[in-house]
């Protein structure tokens, strides 16, 4: 037997034996098992069933185990499980351009990586090579990926361990209503600042010198903060006046998570570089990549790219792409997930914002939700510290633990819980999660003012 099958007992033993794991301190964890998934649900070692509102790292928009997606990945595995990135093959052909048929504007060609992180090296990569200049311009208060150049463009704590990081990066604040680093009293104002800034910020970098300001879309991990309309539109006037090259990272945001394919055609923008990965083929196999607009083609048709991976555009990566992509529009997920956040999710939870003293604020799009949890709504102090660890970020844990023991695995990052579901799940699946969620934070409530 090639594939010898574990108990759930020893599959945790090795774990703990063999296994380094990403962003914690080895001793200090005590990984769950999982012995099934299926759709918007697995099950841990102990047998608890949970309704999956993080879509683990929120990347398995068609939910767990799709069969038609598994049924096609093992079929691509017949025909073609790999070869080299330098042969033109059929399921790289046809996810290259299903993703161009699909991205807005003259973005036609796609340089795959195996991930988020690489996709985005690889676009400030072409950005500065096609401008010939070497500043790139990234958000506070953002997360582009693990690998070095990614790390030095993220805007949050999580950079700090790989400091000092690649020169070059230059950080600035997005728009934040609610927090507000520009002290405005609404989404207009927010938005006029906000552009503002940014244009002083590129004033003073020297505008000559910046290749990219590059953004999530809609900014994911560290708030699901969508931009006030005129933001992306305010960007791509900036970039277009002093030819930056406009990155979108829609590593998150992209293929029906905010309920369209890419974010961007929510405000009708056209960057000049997407980054995708996550939900292009929910993770089954590792798939990132850049969507490259025309110029940019340009610049490396008589010229080398330089730059390349063994695995980029792996056949059956691609091949999951291709069928999910399909699976997509044969069964309207886009709309479905547009829907959820439009009929259940944002409703349902702006009612429980006005049961709970502890919601600051909920926010969202498709289902790509924040609650942002307050000690105190009038003066907005987070319940929990920035950046707070261990005893200090205790209200939090304490909400995802009595989630998770009435049966829903959240996402908690920082002072909030992310509704963050696969966008196949069903309108009384999500019903059913809220209301856990309601319950839940009468815990948060009780640590209020
Ligand atoms: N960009 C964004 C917006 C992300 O949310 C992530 C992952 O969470 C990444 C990039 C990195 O992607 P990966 O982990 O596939 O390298």
């Amino acid at each position: 037997e090639l594939l010898p099958r574990l108990d759930a007992a020893e599959v945790r033993r090795l774990d703990r034996a063999h296994v380094m794991h990403s962003w914690s301190a080895q001793d200090l964890i005590d990984p769950p098992g999982v012995v099934a998934a299926r759709g918007s649900r697995f099950t841990d070692h102990t047998g608890r069933e949970y309704l999956d509102f993080s879509s683990q790292l929120v990347n398995v928009n068609l939910g767990h185990q799709h069969p038609d997606l598994v049924a096609a990945i093992a079929e691509a595995a017949g025909r073609m499980t790999t070869m080299a990135p330098s042969f033109a093959v059929e399921t790289r052909s046809q996810a290259a351009a299903m993703i161009a048929d699909r991205a807005p504007g003259d973005l036609d060609a796609v340089f795959f990586t195996n991930g988020g992180a690489d996709a985005n090296e690889h676009a400030i990569r072409m950005a500065r090579l096609h401008t010939g200049r070497h500043k790139v311009l990234a958000a506070y208060r953002s997360y582009h990926g693990g690998t070095a150049g990614a790390m030095a463009l993220t805007g949050e704590p999580r950079r700090w361990g790989s400091e000092p990081s690649l020169p070059g990066i230059v950080h600035h604040w997005g728009p934040y209503p609610y927090r507000s680093p520009f002290h405005s009293d609404s989404p207009e104002q927010e938005c006029e600042r906000a552009l503002a800034h940014l244009r002083e910020v590129v004033e003073v970098e020297g505008p000559q010198h910046v290749a990219a300001i590059v953004l999530e879309t809609v900014v994911g991990t560290n708030g699901v903060l969508v931009p006030p309309d005129g933001y992306l539109a305010g960007v791509r006037t900036l970039c277009d006046e002093h030819g930056i090259v406009m990155i979108a990272d829609e590593v998150m945001a992209g293929f029906g998570r905010v309920g369209e394919w890419f974010a961007v055609d929510r405000w009708g923008i056209t960057p000049d570089l997407i980054t995708f990965a996550k939900g292009v083929n929910s993770g089954y196999v590792p798939l990132g990549g850049v969507v490259v607009n025309a110029a940019i083609r340009e610049t490396f048709g008589r010229r080398p790219y330089p730059g390349g991976l063994t695995y980029q555009g792996h056949p059956l990566a691609c091949a999951s792409a291709v069928a999910s992509m399909r699976i997509f529009e044969r069964d309207g997920v886009v709309e479905h997930a547009r829907a959820l956040g439009e009929d259940v999710i944002g409703p349902g939870l702006r009612e429980i914002a006005q049961r709970h003293p502890s919601v600051g604020e909920v926010r969202g799009l498709g289902v790509m939700w924040a609650v942002e949890l307050v000690r105190d709504r009038e003066t907005r102090q987070p319940l929990v510290p920035f950046n707070a660890s261990g005893d200090a970020a205790a209200p939090m844990s304490e909400v995802a633990a009595a989630c998770k023991a009435a049966g829903l695995w959240p996402m908690i990052a920082g002072n909030r819980v992310h509704v963050v579901p696969p966008c196949t799940t069903t309108a009384d699946e999500v019903r059913e999660g809220l209301a856990i969620l309601d319950e839940a934070l009468a815990v948060a409530d009780a640590r209020t003012a």
